[in-house]
């Protein structure tokens, strides 16, 4: 392809772009595409072209086969899991990102994009109300920060053991502390980083679904009196089932009373703390040693962009630095080179689309778009409460409600089956999207708002279609 084809087809694909997110905007597309698994392969042909295919074939192909085949994450009435925001701007920061087509294996192999990085950090660092102690990086997911900061937990407790003989070597099993609403990820990475199912402890929760601090206090002491190495604290501000927000200052308290890692993990409600009266929910947060929040779900910039801060850098470059021959520079010692910030070498020019971001909308156009969202979580919040057989299962602390719809007589795995029911009848749709979620065993649905395209009417809209849809089933 040459310039000037490219120059004809990438103005072809903006145009095409910027149609499918009006349309996307106005409700054109069913939010949930029905389809069965494999139906997009089949319509595609399953052998590479022998020969150059035009390109108009291809982007042709993009309309007919893959749009239809996408869940519609930017509709208005997207209301499932989280909002995974690709606001325009960002979607512009990203593709300048490859088009500059940048590698960051160090500061001198794109100064710009590691100064940007460190710029966008630092920024959003303010922009969420944190002390200049933290210093900031992007990483690709939360999954991988949290692997990262299990990573820098466990190298902490050996002192720097993974250069000798490894937790192999450990005389004492090291454990960590999650709860039962901590997300998957922490799991994953708990086990990724070799402590072992048997050394992770999920503590009680309490009415709230927030880990209980006497009962971390009591997990730690029942673990040191078996002679095992107390070792990390992953705390959740904002579970992903119901916006859970553990006491991170209760938290911090007992994690420091016996030197434990401290890891936050505020991937989904990172982003609300660009709004000051939100920060209470987040006290403590100052006393972690690392923290994750995910720039590429409620804030807009698309994904992936993962905000990972700590509090020492000095020990995260230890544990994650290595400095073959042919990657070391002049530099070295008074810039930051990010490959020492986390686990892969290459890295991508995300900086881009998050500056594109804040820049397009400024800080008050964030916070006021996160302010709407809360407030329609808010008002079908009140509607719930207000109607009779609905029922709110959790405190409303962001922009997620978790509800059921318990007419009499309907218990246990009947009301199951009338809440599955009702969910799967509005996914199907097409009208709306919701994603249902267990919740002390039993089957409930989130309400997630934070879709950028999503006012008011949407959440109206998407009340009367849960009512009329229980009142189906
Ligand atoms: N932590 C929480 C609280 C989440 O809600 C999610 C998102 O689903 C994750 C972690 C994982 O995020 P990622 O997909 O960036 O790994």
């Amino acid at each position: 392809m040459d310039h000037e084809e490219f120059r004809r087809l990438g103005h072809q694909l903006i145009d095409w772009i910027a149609d499918y997110r009006r349309d996307c905007a106005a409700g054109a597309y069913p939010v949930v595409p029905q389809l069965i698994p494999g139906e997009v392969r089949a319509r595609l042909p399953s052998e590479p072209p022998s020969d150059p295919e035009p390109m108009d074939e291809v982007l042709g192909d993009l309309a007919r086969v893959v749009l239809p085949a996408c869940t519609q994450w930017q509709d208005p009435r997207f209301f499932a899991y989280f909002p995974s925001n690709s606001a325009l701007a960002a979607v512009l920061g990203d593709l300048a990102s490859t088009g500059l087509a940048q590698l960051g294996l160090n500061w001198q192999a794109s100064p710009a994009l590691t100064e940007l990085e460190d710029l966008t950090t630092d920024w959003l660092r303010g922009m969420m109300g944190l002390s200049e102690r933290w210093s900031g990086v992007i990483q690709d997911t939360a999954s991988t920060a949290t692997l990262v900061a299990l990573l820098c937990a466990r190298e902490r407790a050996t002192d720097y053991g993974a250069v000798r003989g490894g937790l192999q070597a450990s005389p004492q099993p090291l454990t960590v502390y999650l709860s039962s609403q901590s997300h998957s990820s922490v799991e994953k990475a708990a086990l990724l980083a070799g402590f072992g199912r048997e050394n992770l402890r999920w503590v009680a929760v309490d009415e709230t679904y927030r880990m209980r601090p006497e009962a971390l206090s009591e997990a730690i002491a029942a673990d040191l009196r078996r002679g095992l190495r107390p070792c990390a604290v992953v705390a959740t501000v904002g579970s992903t089932a119901t916006t859970a927000m553990d006491p991170v200052a209760a938290l911090a308290e007992r994690a420091g009373a016996h030197g434990l890692w401290l890891h936050v993990d505020a991937a989904m409600a990172g982003s609300a703390m660009i709004l000051p009266e939100c920060r209470p929910l987040w006290q403590g947060v100052e006393q972690a040693d690392s923290l994750v929040v995910n720039a590429h779900k409620w804030l807009g910039a698309s994904f992936d962009c993962s905000l990972y801060y700590v509090r020492d850098p000095q020990h995260l470059i230890r544990v994650m630095s290595s400095s073959p021959s042919y990657l070391r520079t002049a530099t070295d010692e008074s810039a930051r080179n990010l490959r020492d910030w986390g686990i892969p070498l290459g890295r991508r020019f995300r900086a881009l689309k998050l500056w594109f971001l804040i820049r397009e909308q400024g800080v008050s156009g964030l916070q006021g778009r996160l302010r709407r969202d809360l407030a329609h979580a808010r008002w079908l919040a009140e509607r719930i409460d207000a109607t009779e057989y609905w029922r709110r299962l959790a405190p409303v602390n962001l922009q997620t409600v978790c509800v059921r719809h318990e007419p009499p007589g309907l218990e246990g795995d009947a009301l199951d089956r009338h809440t599955l029911a009702w969910a799967r009848r509005i996914n199907e749709s097409g009208q709306a999207y919701l994603t249902p979620a267990m919740l002390d065993g039993r089957w409930m649905v989130r309400v997630s708002f934070g879709v950028e395209a999503t006012e008011h009417q949407h959440v109206e809209a998407l009340w009367s279609l849960m009512q009329s849809a229980a009142a189906a089933d």
